[in-house]
């Protein structure tokens, strides 16, 4: 499979190029040449095959012979070594649960899938090389919280990869704090005096930077990588095709920050996966909500909500989602988009918790409130909303009572009393550039 540059059709990448760069050098994000549809012997037999089975196949028709398949099979069998629960919450809607990874949030498959190819890469260059040594990829990422963690547990102890991660001091909970700051070995966490945007800014300018070019094979992990978003489409195959059984129509709501999520499921729809249609939820941060109901896209600064890992104001998929639906109309045929407050965010988790004794977190709320405004219009329909993280992530955001029903994952308090380290770092880009060309 060829991959090529949103903004260059000519500028194109091998599976492994794309992986190892991350982003194309003409600042374009690279997208598959084409998306295969799956045959109808492949949907015939969909539950009868094993989640692994199954993922193959579908990540096969992106990887190509560049990974062999029992190979790829492996690395899938570690990916998806959790379970992702349909839980009916009220009548025909359900939660897609994608927390139930060692970092609580969907992002671990995207991270652990990314992880495993740059590893299974640096092991075959070693193999095809003299060197003892495998070329060493150093990975850089900015985060709010969650990716850190997810790319951080997902990366430790992988041959061939050294993680640099770029956090803002003082805006991350607790919890994520400790899961960015506790692993060593190959991980680093910078703390950065400064904002996530500082953060993402510096990754992107070191990406740009010609010496740091020189010294370092340079990749992201961020979702702009190809390995951490394609993969998130199989979670959808697994739900939707595997487990669940209906003939009615099926919507999807995916609270969105980057899109990546998101973008994943509508790969799955082009592939041949039965989603009638998708619901954008956002939070304040609604631009692409504002593009669907006004043609006009208008990228601005985040600002922040209950639902922190959405708090985007330029997604960075969005050009990877108007390169498959360049006209308007053909996006709002399959998607559908609102917004809400954190005050309707807080409302919502009352109240279905009042309801139905389920307690979402912060961005399935976002989630669940899409989804219900886009089924009210839908008789005879299944919705679906992704819960993509664990509510103990959010404690600061739950009342004394919705607590109490809370159990806290014994994987998340292991972190806790582990010592943080962490480098501290100015925002400017020289000290980041100063400590990367020491390393
Ligand atoms: C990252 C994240 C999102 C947003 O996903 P995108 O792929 O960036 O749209 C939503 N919820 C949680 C909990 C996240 O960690």
């Amino acid at each position: 499979m060829k991959y090529y540059s949103t903004r260059d059709k000519n500028n194109t990448a091998s599976f492994k190029e794309a992986v190892r760069k991350g982003l194309a050098s003409d600042g374009g994000l690279f997208v598959p040449e084409t998306i295969e549809k799956l045959p109808k012997e492949f949907f015939d037999n969909i539950k009868n095959m094993s989640a692994v089975e199954m993922a193959t196949q579908v990540m096969k028709t992106f990887v190509g012979n560049e990974i062999p398949e029992a190979e790829l099979s492996d690395i899938l069998k570690d990916v998806l070594d959790f379970d992702f629960p349909l839980v009916e919450v009220e009548k025909n809607k359900f939660a897609l649960e994608l927390f139930h990874g060692p970092t609580l949030a969907f992002k671990d498959v995207g991270a652990r899938f990314l992880a495993r190819c740059l590893g299974y890469f640096a092991q075959q260059d070693s193999i095809n090389s003299d060197k003892k040594q495998a070329e060493t990829v150093t990975v850089l990422v900015a985060t709010s919280g969650d990716t850190g963690s997810a790319v951080a547990n997902g990366f430790y102890g992988v041959e061939g990869t050294e993680v640099v991660i770029l956090y803002p001091s003082g805006k991350v909970s607790k919890s994520q704090e400790q899961q960015l700051t506790t692993y060593g070995g190959n991980i680093t966490a910078l703390e950065v005096d400064g904002t996530f945007d500082d953060c993402q800014a510096m990754v992107k300018s070191a990406f740009q930077d010609g010496d740091l070019n020189k010294k370092l094979n340079l990749s992201s992990a961020n979702s702009i990588n190809i390995a951490r978003f394609i993969p998130q489409s199989l979670y959808y195959f697994i739900a939707l095709g595997q487990k669940l059984e209906t003939d009615k129509d099926i919507v999807l709501s995916v609270p969105s920050g980057n899109f990546g999520n998101i973008l994943a499921a509508i790969y799955a729809k082009n592939m041949g996966l039965k989603i009638d249609k998708f619901v954008i939820s956002n939070n304040a941060n609604n631009t692409v909500v504002d593009y669907l109901n006004t043609g006009k896209y208008e990228s601005r600064a985040s600002v922040a909500t209950l639902s922190n890992a959405m708090d985007v104001g330029a997604p960075s998929n969005f050009e990877r989602l108007i390169h498959l639906y360049p006209e308007l109309d053909g996006l709002k045929e399959i998607a559908e988009g609102y917004s809400y407050s954190d005050k309707d965010t807080l409302e919502c988790i009352e109240d279905v918790y009042k309801r139905t004794g389920y307690l979402a977190d912060p961005h399935g709320a976002v989630g669940f409130l899409g989804l219900s405004k886009s089924m009210e219009s839908k008789e005879n329909a299944i919705g679906i909303f992704a819960e993509t993280a664990h509510p103990a992530k959010f404690v600061e955001t739950f009342t004394d009572s919705q607590i109490e029903k809370l159990e806290i994952p014994e994987r998340l308090l292991k972190f806790m009393d582990q010592e943080k380290v962490s480098i501290k770092m100015d925002k400017s880009f020289n000290d980041f550039k100063a400590y990367l060309m020491q390393r």
